[in-house]
């Protein structure tokens, strides 16, 4: 029989999602198809009942329910119970299981297609939201020497830390301020990561010019056909490199797909076609 798998979220048209699982599914044999779910905004809950009762048998979850996904699963994963927010969810006879994906996702983009070395490196995360979140510890598990969470809400991003901190043990350093507290110095040789939702819109950070230069790479989670304005102050301002999060969202897929099926796609060919189709649309 044919396995169900769904994106379920609010908004949900623009998900690429099951574009990405066709694709590993295809090229890995697995019989299963891949829908988008567009749930209520107050009915996440029921709408993933509904499609459990229909047979379903894992979802991916995006905004705003990734919290709620957190909430709703019997069984945690260590990675997610650390980042309070789930982007997996796996169904079976021994009930709903969530998982986070995006932070391994995120660390093999960076390491393996963008070749970025994170051993020792200092990474600063802008926003303190569900993306935020669950990718601060895999970096850390990844050989990242600090990290610096900087939000618009400061006391998120202090929150945030101090949670996060308690979860990562004595040695790492973790720590939370808000968006005007991030100068050139902090950033200095930093890996600077935008995890806000600020460039859906298009709209610019707050930062300092300075900030930019003296960033060693800069990556937006947000991707689309042109840079986002994120990426390009950072190449107008100086910051060698950068990158946008389009291959973060083929691995954070990979992962669920290897944790569903129990086989580890290939995802350089699924990532190739996923740019050229978003620089057709
Ligand atoms: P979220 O939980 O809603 O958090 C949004 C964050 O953005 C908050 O920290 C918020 O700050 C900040 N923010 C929003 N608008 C802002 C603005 N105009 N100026 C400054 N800060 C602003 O969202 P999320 O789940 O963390 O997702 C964040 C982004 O990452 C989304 O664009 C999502 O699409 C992307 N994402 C991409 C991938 C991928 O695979 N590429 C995976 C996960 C997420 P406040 O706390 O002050 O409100």
């Amino acid at each position: 029989m044919t396995d169900r798998y769904a994106v379920i979220g609010n908004p949900i048209a623009h998900s690429r999602s099951p574009f990405i699982h066709a694709r590993f599914a295809a090229q890995t044999g697995q019989d299963l198809v891949y829908d988008r779910l567009l749930a209520p905004l107050d009915g996440f809950e029921a709408a993933v009942q509904a499609f459990v009762r229909s047979g379903g048998r894992g979802l991916n979850v995006t905004v705003p329910f990734k919290e709620q996904a957190f909430a709703l699963a019997g069984r945690r994963s260590a990675r997610v119970e650390a980042a309070g927010a789930a982007n997996t969810l796996s169904f079976d006879s021994n009930g709903w299981a969530a998982e986070n994906t995006d932070g391994i996702g995120l660390v093999r983009d960076l390491t393996v297609r963008h070749g970025v070395a994170l051993a020792g490196r200092r990474v600063v995360v802008l926003g303190a939201g569900g993306a935020a979140s669950g990718v601060v510890l895999p970096l850390l598990d990844a050989g990242v020497r600090d990290v610096l969470i900087v939000n618009r809400t400061a006391a998120r991003a202090v929150a945030l830390a101090s949670r996060l901190a308690g979860a990562a043990g004595p040695n790492a350093s973790i720590v939370g301020r808000g968006l005007e507290g991030l100068d050139a110095e902090s950033a200095a040789g930093a890996l600077l990561i935008n995890a806000t939702s600020a460039g859906l819109s298009d709209a610019r950070l707050p930062i300092a010019d300075a900030v930019f230069s003296a960033a060693s790479f800069a990556y937006d989670m947000v991707y689309g056909a042109r840079p986002t304005a994120f990426l390009v102050q950072a190449a107008t301002l100086g910051c060698p490199r950068q990158a946008d999060g389009l291959g973060m969202l083929v691995e954070q897929a990979a992962e669920s797909f290897r944790l569903w099926r129990g086989v580890a796609p290939q995802t350089d060919p699924v990532y190739r076609q996923l740019r050229d189709e978003i620089g057709r649309a």
